[in-house]
């Protein structure tokens, strides 16, 4: 048993089936996720008989680590080894007064986004609760220790399910691991500061809606459904009019007023002035081009510049015409803003996640010869970044 893996209620469930109270599961739950304790033996205020049983039963297994990267403005990038020559990438993003962490939910991603170099290298597996869990356990503690963080202090304070792999279509295991983020006996984060995006799986909106409700992000991506099949392929299934009733009905169950929408920046392909006027049409609810009605739709929208990758065949739209389409929008009334790049040195800012990855077999060289530098960039950088003011 990886104690990674069980939420708050299961882990109960766990210590009544091998004979122990129910409440010792929070007891064990603080120590595992506001502690960082990897050890049984460190658990001072367990009794002994608990201990010794935990030892022989149950294991606090974290993922290896095949590789740690820091860019230039101290986003950190790590490369997590799930196995079977597989590997995800997890990336924490400082900024003044806060810390995000980008985490992945899948090796691979399976709705192959035509701009996205996760959806060109193909879906390996769907990582577990404890896998998931276990990016934000390491890069908490990591952290604190490297940022000499006073206990009870918090390197990360956002999380984003936003890294590799769609994590509606790994509902099963998404759902207790966005619960352990929201405990308060464990990441104590709020539901606003947990972020869900996805590609637009409707129905699993709904659920998420019900059982987990946390702020929502959708990769839109296109104002249309003839443009937005060819650029994410999951439209084909879940069109837009369909994808932003989900989103309506999100919105009376979200912590947020409104829904997040992404929208990656392609040079001639979605980034005309007439795109964003058509982008404006379609969430403010305006009639449809055959004069159809339209169910507008509360949002901020987040343009997203483009990070290039070969394969893609796609280009960056230029600055300038990133900042005309915004104009349009804003014109029109609605909240935009131009996502800062983070981490282009390090390959960790949006939809770059998987470079690594595709060259497996070096990875682990690549590392042990790049690691002492990698490491001395890492505490150099980490450590400006504590003497920045939070
Ligand atoms: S953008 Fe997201 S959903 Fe699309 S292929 Fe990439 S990881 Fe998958």
């Amino acid at each position: 048993m990886n104690l990674l893996q069980p939420d708050r209620d299961a882990l109960a469930e766990w210590c009544a089936q091998i004979g122990e109270q129910r409440f010792r599961a929070t007891q064990l739950f603080r120590w595992i996720h506001q502690k960082g304790a990897a050890d049984f033996a460190t658990m001072t205020d367990l009794a002994k008989s608990f201990r010794e049983k935990l030892a022989a039963r149950a294991e606090i297994r974290a993922l290896p680590v095949a590789s740690e990267q820091v860019a230039a403005d101290g986003t950190v990038k790590w490369l997590f080894d799930v196995g079977a020559g597989n590997a995800v990438e997890t990336v924490f993003i400082p900024e003044t007064g806060r810390g995000t962490l980008c985490i992945s939910s899948q090796a691979g991603c399976a709705v192959g986004c035509r701009f996205c170099s996760t959806g060109h290298q193909g879906f390996s597996r769907n990582l577990t609760t404890a896998e998931i869990v276990a990016q934000l356990w390491y890069a908490e503690f990591a952290l604190r220790k490297r940022l000499g963080l006073a206990d009870g202090e918090r390197a990360i304070t956002n999380v984003v399910m936003m890294g590799m792999g769609e994590p509606l279509q790994n509902y099963a295991a998404l759902v207790p691991a966005l619960r352990m983020m929201l405990d308060d006996h464990g990441y104590g984060l709020s539901r606003r500061r947990v972020t869900v995006s996805t590609s637009g799986v409707v129905p699993m909106i709904d659920r998420l809606g019900d059982d987990c409700p946390v702020a929502l992000a959708v990769s839109l991506h296109a104002p249309n459904d003839a443009l937005r099949d060819s650029l994410v392929p999951l439209n084909r299934k879940y069109p837009i009019a369909e994808l932003i009733a989900a989103c309506n009905r999100y919105l009376a169950r979200a912590p947020r007023d409104f829904i997040t929408l992404e929208y990656c920046m392609l040079d001639g392909v979605n980034d005309r002035d007439a795109d964003a006027r058509e982008l404006a049409a379609l969430v403010l609810g305006a009639p449809g081009p055959l004069g159809e009605r339209r169910q507008g739709l509360a949002c901020k929208i987040n343009l997203i510049p483009f990070n290039p990758f070969s394969e893609s065949g796609l280009k960056r739209s230029p600055d300038a015409r990133v900042a005309a389409f915004a104009r349009v929008l804003q014109d029109a009334g609605l909240v935009t803003t131009v996502r800062k790049t983070r981490g282009d040195d390090i390959a960790a800012a949006c939809g770059q996640l998987a470079g690594e990855v595709q060259d497996r077999t070096n990875a682990k060289t690549r590392v042990a010869e790049a690691s002492i530098r990698i490491h001395r960039r890492t505490d150099a950088a980490l450590a400006a970044a504590a003497e920045r003011p939070a």
